[in-house]
């Protein structure tokens, strides 16, 4: 019995490394699968992961109808058994659908992967879809941590290392990995550099975090002013010993 699937999680908890983990253990056993993704932090046509691993893709635009996607496969003989689908949420509702379609019209398994909500903490339309329509839904065991050391639970934007809650729903920047040095980032995203475009980030924190909006950044800076903070950081942090 194909089944749609949906693996949820924040950013950075290894959505895409379980992506091309799956598609290699499907493969192995001999199943004809598709990769799907959709504004990789990558580029184009390419799921890749944050340990590195990365594999071209099939790049999911407004046009994509995984009814056709799946048809056309099988029409000139390839095998489809199962769909891979990273960055889901960026998928549309209509889409989500087809996915199911897929599944209980033509037996192929989808195992989508994706983010709950947006920096603002809302749902992405197609992560709701995937909620609504999944046989199940798996939230993701490897958990993204907050600065603090806290589950981060909720993913921040930045804006120019600043965070925002308020914005177009998708905009597509880059996570930093040690918690938000902008060099770093500048790095990792070069056509940043030379104009005054500003430069959007994301970090996960915890829910505590994120309702202070404190980031990682801003808790060094204060740090490193020595300033006062407006609320006791002891009390925020968490001592993996005790
Ligand atoms: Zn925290």
């Amino acid at each position: 019995m194909a089944e749609l699937i949906f693996f949820s999680g924040t950013m950075d908890c290894g959505k895409s490394t379980l992506a091309l983990q799956m598609d290699y253990n499907h493969r192995a056993r001999g199943r004809g699968g598709v990769r799907f993704s959709c504004n990789d932090r990558a580029g184009g046509s390419v799921i890749s992961s944050r340990l590195g691993l990365q594999t071209d893709a099939v790049e999911v635009i407004d046009a994509t109808d995984f009814w056709d996607e799946v048809v056309r496969r099988r029409t000139t003989g390839l095998k489809v058994d199962y769909l891979i689908c990273d960055e889901a949420q960026f998928y549309s509702p209509e889409q989500v659908e087809q996915l199911a379609r897929v599944v209980d019209e033509m037996g192929v398994d989808v195992f989508a992967f994706g983010i709950t909500s947006d920096f603002r903490t809302r749902l992405f339309p197609g992560s709701q879809r995937f909620v609504e329509l999944a046989d199940r839904v798996q939230v993701l065991q490897v958990e993204a941590l907050c600065w603090c050391g806290r589950r981060a639970t909720h993913n921040a934007r930045t804006v120019d290392g600043i965070m925002v809650v308020e914005g177009e729903q998708v905009v597509v920047g880059d996570v930093a990995m040690d918690g938000g040095m902008e060099a770093d980032r500048a790095e990792a995203i070069p056509e940043r550099a030379e104009a005054s475009q500003p430069v959007v980030g994301y970090e996960t924190l915890c829910r505590r975090h994120y309702m202070r909006r404190v980031t990682a950044h801003g808790a060094n800076l204060m740090a490193s002013r020595d300033q006062l903070l407006p609320f006791d950081v002891d009390a925020c942090l968490w001592h993996g010993a005790s």
